[in-house]
């Protein structure tokens, strides 16, 4: 007795065609052209499209940051995912200096712990090597050691914020060697922090504090400058990188450049800079524009052709979301000096819809790619193509019924996440989750009770992930 969803089309990676899926229990195990459906509980698909969940590897539910904490926790954060088609997310632990990953791990578990409402994972991010000041690495790199044995097997390094999270160049490259050995994955936050601190500081000294400010003081150049040192050094290092929230061209370019010279280099891009641009959401003219204040900042308009372009190509492996809500009260932290405006922006229900929308319905993107982007290479960068990421049999039953005829509206009145405004408000797209299965069972059903978690909180479980170097050979 399984589940039997009929009459759809299985959209995969590589190919799409009508078939049918049998769950059973929590696992896929058979997919045909026809399914005998006596027994099974019968799920109609006729003119849905049959999708693997959705993977977000970049998150940051209940996260602090500049005194406050990010609005979305485990619990609403993974049901607005849920309800937007995505069933795997992938959040940051944080180190913090002078403590060990240990005690990050164990803070973010706690943070998790009964609240994740679907399957989830960790970044370790690594701030210090030497947390207990003895003058050598060998205790900060022994934990990496350790965290890919837990099943935390990439690492998040920043390039910016000084003096909180950015590590030097010598302190990243003893991290790349390390996992290289391990087979691990190193993500990189690439923007040159030190320069862009003397900018901050002589616009804040030339009395620019508005949001908009944010954005200027955050040039593509200081991100291209650190997405190239970063591939360099991971080159030298042997290392896989995957660079995070790729914004602009500058920064393509130099992804490219190493790309054609061999090196492991990965990236992704996220819904907002595919979309919104400093012309259209913050040129200048009011505090509102703090919703959009998030780093890297948004770029000029004409980036973002460039960037549809690499995620047509291949150049750009993934789409993610940087999923870091505040809610106007918090952003208001910052009125008057946007040194102080939390950065990040709410954007995990809405990335399917914001892809299918202006990806595949405007032709830039095939539905095989948009499958691609959002879940396959996902699971196989980050090392759960053995779980996740696929409708294959054997696999987790994490599958998205995806209507691409449907209508809706964009708003946060609706929105299940905790932010009182959304990036993409009034915004009308078509094609949205119909139904939502996790492990197999049916958490999101759009099509009668829209925008409602139906599972129980709690029940998303913590995924321990292969170290397996980005997938890159
Ligand atoms: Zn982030």
């Amino acid at each position: 007795m399984g589940t039997l969803i009929k009459n759809g089309t299985v959209v995969s990676s590589t190919y799409s065609q009508k078939l049918d899926v049998l769950i059973e229990g929590e696992r896929i195990i058979k997919v045909a052209p026809s399914i005998d459906p006596t027994g099974h509980t019968l799920v109609d698909a006729t003119n849905l499209l049959v999708m693997p969940g959705g993977i977000d590897v970049h998150t940051h539910l209940d996260m602090p940051f500049g005194g406050t904490t990010s609005a979305d926790d485990y619990t609403t954060g993974t049901q607005a995912a849920a309800v937007g088609g995505t069933t795997t997310v992938i959040d940051f632990a944080l180190q913090s200096q002078g403590h060990t990953m240990a005690e990050a791990l164990t803070t973010w578990l706690a943070k998790s712990n009964n609240k994740a409402c679907i399957d989830f994972s960790l970044h370790m991010a690594v701030t210090d090597l030497d947390p207990n000041k003895t003058g050598s690495t060998a205790a900060g790199l022994a934990e990496l050691e350790d965290m890919v044995a837990f099943g935390i097997t990439s690492f998040k390094l920043f390039m910016a914020y000084p003096g909180v999270l950015m590590i030097d160049d010598g302190l990243m490259f003893q991290v790349m060697q390390k996992a290289a050995s391990l087979n691990a994955l190193c993500c990189i936050h690439a923007e040159n922090g030190s320069a862009i601190d003397i900018v901050v500081a002589q616009t804040i000294a030339a009395g620019h504090t508005e949001p908009h400010y944010h954005a200027l003081s955050r040039s593509p150049k200081a991100e291209a400058e650190a997405t190239h040192r970063s591939i360099a050094l991971a080159d030298m290092a042997g290392c896989s990188v995957y660079i995070v929230h790729l914004s602009n061209e500058d920064s393509l370019a130099a992804l490219k450049f190493m790309q054609a010279r061999g090196a492991k280099a990965l990236a992704e891009t996220c819904t907002q800079y595919l979309v919104l641009s400093i012309e259209e959401q913050m040129p200048g003219k009011s505090w509102d524009e703090a919703k959009f204040v998030f780093t890297p900042p948004l770029r000029e308009k004409w980036n973002q052709d460039p960037l549809w372009a690499a995620l047509a190509d291949g150049s750009l492996s993934v789409v993610s979301t940087d999923h870091c809500p505040f809610r106007m009260d918090q952003k208001a932290l910052g009125k008057g000096d946007f040194r102080k405006i939390p950065n990040g922006g709410p954007g995990i229900e809405n990335r399917l819809q914001i892809l299918w929308h202006f990806g595949v319905n405007q032709g830039r993107i095939t539905p095989e790619k948009f499958v691609d982007l959002a879940s396959t290479a996902p699971a196989r960068i980050f090392g759960m193509a053995n779980q996740k990421g696929s409708i294959k049999e054997g696999l987790d039953a994490d599958i998205l019924l995806w209507d691409p005829n449907v209508d809706y509206t964009i708003s946060a009145a609706t929105q299940c996440m905790a932010t009182d405004y959304s990036m993409f408000e009034g915004w009308k797209v078509k094609g949205n989750a119909a139904k939502v299965f996790s492990r197999g069972e049916l958490v999101v059903d759009n099509t009668t009770q829209p925008g409602k978690f139906l599972g129980a909180t709690g029940r998303g479980k913590f995924l321990k992930r292969e170290a397996n170097a980005g997938g890159l050979t």
